[in-house]
């Protein structure tokens, strides 16, 4: 669809990833229209698969499509830790909640199958954000030249957002590790209990995790090698999976065979970025009527499974907020205009005000879990160790949160 050279919209979210589209469908489930810009020409769906936990289960539940979802993948039962090195093993049962992988198709397209049709606009590229000096509304610049209005903004734009630009936040961080991503699918049935295994080394973690009876997905966090050997590997599904190769050399054999059969197609090498705790907490993620939420605004090593889950969380508590306020105002005249403003606002301070300390517990734990990896400091480990112990009693705590009702 073509766009005008500018136009007024209600509701605007930038990028059509987990997070947008949640948040498009959570608004349009409460009766209200928005527009998602993405600036791909199709769904990006990189990361082969997905786990999703209790908490983001009860979140797509909101949502209407956790039981579509279900049938799209097995149950998980226990989480089985290995440590290469000892041989020493460990298994935790997954009696309680409920634990599944996803392929990201799978979540993307139920995701936007539930949405108006023309809601979400393929090939825009948003270039900037300002604030219109004359409404305080935001105005949209994007790449072919034309603008956008917005009543309210939010950037679901992911680590690298323009959004979060605009309001300041501070850079994400990198950690020293990166991760590798594939599926593997079996025609005769992998035969795998249906089980999280991870095999632990002193500087990698390697792991896998059924999706259905025939396709595993698995994954290897591992120190990054150069930074920019890494970023030419990452254009290479073939270069990847040989250095993958080269680094899983002596682990279990059944390791080894799932990434040399494994799906090219698939494959992904990832830089992992997270925002620092101290920044979720003091971050100024509002500005007149634009905010952010998904890894726009936390995004998050994949330690704990939950940026996704958590975005899905966001998108559920921004509807919740916004949607009577905008409902109210929907028929407002011009006059009252500054009225309005305040009142959204209001809404997204709400919506922050919720969503605050959930995720800078969820990213304190990420940030110590991945400093666990990152370093080789034996003390520095202890210390980790000693800080999670205190503050995360319940190592799964995250999983039983309730974002709420929509
Ligand atoms: C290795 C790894 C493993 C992970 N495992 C899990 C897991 O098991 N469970 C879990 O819950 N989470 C996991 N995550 C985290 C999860 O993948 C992310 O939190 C989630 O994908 C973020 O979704 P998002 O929609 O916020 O951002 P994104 O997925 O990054 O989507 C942003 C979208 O915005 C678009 N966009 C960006 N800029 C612009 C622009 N200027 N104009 C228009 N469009 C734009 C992009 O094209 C993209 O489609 C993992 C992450 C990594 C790296």
């Amino acid at each position: 669809m073509e766009i005008t050279a500018s136009e007024d919209r209600d509701v605007v979210i930038v990028g059509g990833g987990i997070c947008g589209l949640a948040t498009a469908l959570a608004l349009h489930r409460k009766g209200i229209r928005s527009l998602v810009l993405e600036r791909s020409g199709d769904f990006r769906i990189e990361g082969a698969g997905i786990g999703i936990l209790t908490n983001g289960w009860r979140a797509l539940d909101q949502l209407g499509v956790g039981s579509k979802l279900r049938q799209t993948s097995i149950r998980l039962h226990g989480v089985r830790d290995i440590w290469l090195e000892s041989g020493k093993q460990r298994q935790s049962p997954l009696s309680r909640g409920e634990s599944r992988f996803l392929k990201r198709s799978d979540l993307i397209k139920t995701l936007a199958d539930e949405i108006p049709p023309a809601t979400i606009r393929f090939g825009c590229h948003i270039r900037s954000v300002e604030m219109d000096t004359l409404t305080s509304y935001p105005i949209l610049q994007l790449h072919d030249g034309s603008t956008l209005r917005a009543k309210v903004l939010i950037g679901c734009d992911g680590a690298h957002s323009v959004v979060a630009e605009f309001l300041e936040l501070k850079p994400k961080k990198i950690f020293a590790t990166n991760a590798v991503r594939g599926f593997t699918y079996c025609p005769n049935g992998h035969g795998y209990a249906s089980e999280f295994v991870r095999m632990r080394t002193r500087q990698a973690l390697l792991g896998r995790i059924p999706v259905n009876d025939k396709l595993v997905g698995w994954f290897l966090v591992q120190q990054a090698g150069y930074p920019h050997a890494d970023t030419e590997i990452a254009k290479d599904p073939e270069l990847i999976r040989q250095q993958t190769l080269k680094r899983i050399m002596g682990c279990p054999a059944e390791m080894i065979e799932l990434v040399k059969n494994c799906d090219l197609s698939s494959l992904s090498l990832t830089h992992l970025r997270y925002r620092a705790p101290w920044d979720i907490l003091q971050g100024r993620f509002r500005e007149g009527t634009i905010t952010v939420a998904g890894d726009a605004m936390h995004v998050m090593g994949p330690f704990l499974g939950q940026g996704g889950s958590a975005g899905i969380e966001d998108a559920i508590v921004l509807a919740r907020c916004l949607a009577p306020k905008l409902k109210e105002y929907d028929s407002v005249v011009s006059g009252k205009e500054m009225m309005v403003q305040k009142v959204l606002a209001e809404a997204l301070d709400e919506y922050l005000k919720e969503r605050r300390m959930r995720l800078f517990w969820l990213s304190t734990q990420t940030y110590l879990t991945g400093s666990l990896l990152d370093t080789s400091s034996l003390l520095a480990k202890l210390i980790i160790l000693v800080l999670m112990a205190v503050l995360f009693r319940d190592p799964t705590w995250h999983t039983k949160y309730d974002c709420g009702n929509l």
